[in-house]
């Protein structure tokens, strides 16, 4: 049959459902997805040596023939598989171990090529399980790239295996595909661009990423293949922002400057520098008629909500009214608590919405007040239940909403008031690096608090390794006695997953900590709690009825304990930066003196020194750029909680990349936003619709 880049990977020859059962593992279903999967490393086989000259230590290619090949245990009952092989000057031997079938394959006068190292075997100089090849006609160290030597005398590809699928195997395949039956394939971006861009043709750059001459024409090809990944994002998110502007309509909203000034003067403190540049943001995106589609980024405490009480403001002055749901109960009442303080006495009614909220007040509509009633509605999810619709509104504000579902936020959006969009503002306190922020975020505007109201205050932090664990409850104790401070101690349960297990482990965890910190008053607080108990829980701490409260990670979001000085986090290692700092964030918010103590029993040097940058670096983006260089986007909190898609082979911190890719999609797009001149190339980037950062 003829290939396409769709087919399906099984029906590539020798390759077959075993093998495609086995590519599914690794992601590879497709033709296309084989020629993408790209080696992560190459092995350089490049140096052809003759047997007389090679040295130990030398990575080497030699072109022989065999002379004999047997198999024997060692002295210490290892099977070894021993070749003797031979050119025109000089002999050496092969050694691998437990590759018992290489005998049947390998046979006396085969001329063969062999790439490995030399080394030495008790007394011998031999070469140590090479991999090998018969490359019959070929001349040594001929690098052509149609196929003649794979494994041998050259840049050799190695890629990401798994179990019964070989590096090895992958080059066979790929050579196929690229060189003797494989599919046609058209490079979506036509010549004049690929000179503009300096980017070799498509077909070349796949080539040349599988079977590169020199590790410079591989570089060129990876950034090809790059450029093409992140012009698949750049292009969906002009698209997302393209079609929010050109077919959403949103009412007009504004705030009569004397209401505002009193508004500020009657705060008791004065706005930031930083914050009054995004109040300026989000109130000029609120005066026009296309919806505000703005993320609000600022660390926990860095005062994100006043603006967006503000913001509220603005809109029941214009006629409309606001909505802000947070992910938890508890979050939902501390945001209650402080939009009431702000908002009441200027008679604007302010509505919380749980899921404790009766059910008949919603169908009542006790909830709902008159029309003419300056109404805003705080609450949970709880806010999108069916018997639940707020009309008019027109301005929805989400914290943390990627702790929301995609049906939960398109319901909010989706609620439309004579045909219009309430204005959206997302706010967060999960960091984004720098790098991802200044180029990614192309279809949503981004206001960062980078100051803190009053000055950061620095929380001392420590890597507490195995063996200092027992000092560190000590010094917890004492420290919460002499302070009569408080202390949160966080388990590392993810709470989308707190399943029953997990459950059990924090409830033994937390008899183990009771019995540790006896004498104190131990509180304990997990996702699974009835949200009363949970209230409960939280409220005995904030009133310091107890000093020490075990938690999962649900803390993370928003709470508000000033005595708090200490935050103690299990297994630390488990978390990205970005939330080990959100986390730390929690305390340190009144007057005492706070620490952080990061508990590891990691041994892992490179997770040691990621964890051992919060002792001294307290910038939230700082932090999650750091995590971006050391771990990757893949296991970037970041990024994963803001959306980003995963990346396969550019990188988000290829800032010059993914810029040149921005600049090519406005310059295309610019005066013909559908393409129209370009239409193979629009086909291929709406095919390949990795996800996008949307709030829609
Ligand atoms: P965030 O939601 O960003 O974590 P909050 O909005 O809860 O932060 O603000 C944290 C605390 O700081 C609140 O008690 C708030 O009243 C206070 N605050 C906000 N802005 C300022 C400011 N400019 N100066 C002093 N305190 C402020
Ligand atoms: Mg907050």
């Amino acid at each position: 049959m003829d290939l396409t880049l769709d087919t399906p990977a099984r029906y590539v020859p020798h390759v077959g459902p075993v093998m495609a059962e086995r590519l599914q593992k690794l992601g590879v279903n497709t033709v296309r997805d084989l020629l993408w999967h790209i080696p992560f490393r190459y092995d350089d086989f490049s140096l052809v040596s003759p047997i007389g000259q090679v040295q130990p230590g030398e990575t080497v290619t030699v072109a022989a023939h065999v002379v004999s090949i047997r198999t024997y245990f060692t002295k210490t009952g290892k099977r070894v598989q021993e070749a003797e092989i031979a050119d025109d000057t000089g002999t050496i031997s092969v050694i691998w171990f437990n590759q018992q079938y290489l005998l049947r394959i390998i046979r006396e006068g085969m001329n063969l090529r062999f790439s490995g190292k030399i080394d030495r075997f008790g007394r011998k100089v031999v070469l140590f399980s090479p991999v090998w090849e018969e490359v019959a006609s070929r001349p040594v160290g001929d690098t052509g790239s149609d196929g003649g030597s794979l494994h041998t005398g050259r840049l050799v590809p190695v890629y990401a295996e798994t179990e019964g699928l070989t590096s090895k195997w992958f080059r066979g395949r790929v050579d196929f595909l690229l060189h003797r039956g494989g599919p046609d394939i058209s490079d979506p971006l036509p010549a004049e661009i690929r000179d503009k861009e300096r980017l070799p043709a498509l077909k070349e750059a796949l080539e040349t990423v599988h079977f590169p001459n020199s590790p410079d024409a591989a570089e060129r090809a990876r950034h090809r293949l790059a450029f093409d990944e992140l012009l698949v994002l750049q292009y969906h998110s002009f698209r997302d922002r393209y079609l929010w502007e050109s077919t959403k309509k949103a009412f007009s909203v504004a705030i009569p400057a004397s209401l505002l000034a009193a508004f500020l003067k009657d705060l008791p403190f004065t706005l930031t520098g930083d914050q009054t540049r995004a109040l300026s943001e989000i109130l000029s995106d609120l005066s026009r008629s296309v919806p505000m589609n703005r993320i609000l980024v600022g660390d926990v405490g860095s005062g994100k909500t006043v603006l967006a009480a503000i913001a509220m403001y603005a809109a029941v002055k214009s006629g409309h009214r606001a909505v802000l749901m947070a992910p938890t109960q508890i979050l939902a009442e501390q945001h209650f608590r402080t939009i009431s303080m702000l908002l009441s006495p200027k008679n604007i009614r302010v509505v919380l919405v749980t899921s404790d909220t009766k059910k008949t007040d919603r169908e009542e509509g006790t909830l709902f007040g008159p029309a003419e009633e300056e109404t805003v509605y705080v609450g949970t999810h709880a806010l999108l239940a069916k018997s639940f619709r707020v009309k008019n509104i027109g301005l929805t504000v989400i914290d943390e909403q990627h702790r929301f579902g995609v049906e939960q936020r398109s319901a909010l959006l989706g609620s439309k008031t004579r045909g219009k969009t309430p204005h959206f503002l997302t706010m967060t306190a999960t960091p984004i690096p720098r790098t991802v922020a200044r180029t990614m975020f192309g279809n949503i505007d981004l206001s960062v608090l980078n100051s803190m109201p009053g000055g950061r205050k620095r929380i001392k932090t420590w890597v507490v390794p195995k063996e200092k664990r027992d000092a560190a409850y000590d010094w917890i104790r004492k420290e919460i006695s002499a302070s009569r401070g408080q202390a949160f101690i966080i388990c590392p349960l993810i709470e989308e997953s707190e399943s029953l297990t997990s459950v059990r482990a924090v409830t033994t965890e937390f008899k183990r900590l009771e019995a540790i910190f006896r004498g104190l008053d131990v509180g304990l607080l997990h996702g699974r709690m009835k949200p009363a108990q949970k209230s409960k829980a939280l409220d005995r701490f904030r009133a310091g009825m107890s000093q020490i409260l075990v938690a999962t990670p649900v803390v993370e979001v928003g709470i508000d304990i000033p005595n708090a000085t200490i935050m103690m986090i299990e297994a630390s290692d488990r978390f990205g930066l970005g939330q080990l700092h959100q986390l730390r964030g929690r305390v340190g918010r009144g007057d005492k003196a706070s620490y952080c103590l990061l508990f590891t029993d990691t041994e892992d040097e490179s997770a040691l020194i990621r964890l051992k940058s919060l002792e001294t670096v307290y910038s939230g983006p700082e932090l999650a750029e750091i995590d971006l260089k050391l771990r990757g986007p893949g296991d970037l909190f970041g990024t994963r909680q803001h959306g980003l898609p995963p990346l396969s082979i550019a990188r988000f911190d290829d800032t010059a990349t993914i810029e040149a890719a921005g600049r090519l999609i406005r310059r295309l797009t610019a005066n013909d936003p559908e393409l129209s001149r370009f239409p193979l190339l629009r086909q291929s980037l709406e095919e390949r619709t990795i996800g996008t950062i949307t709030n829609d």
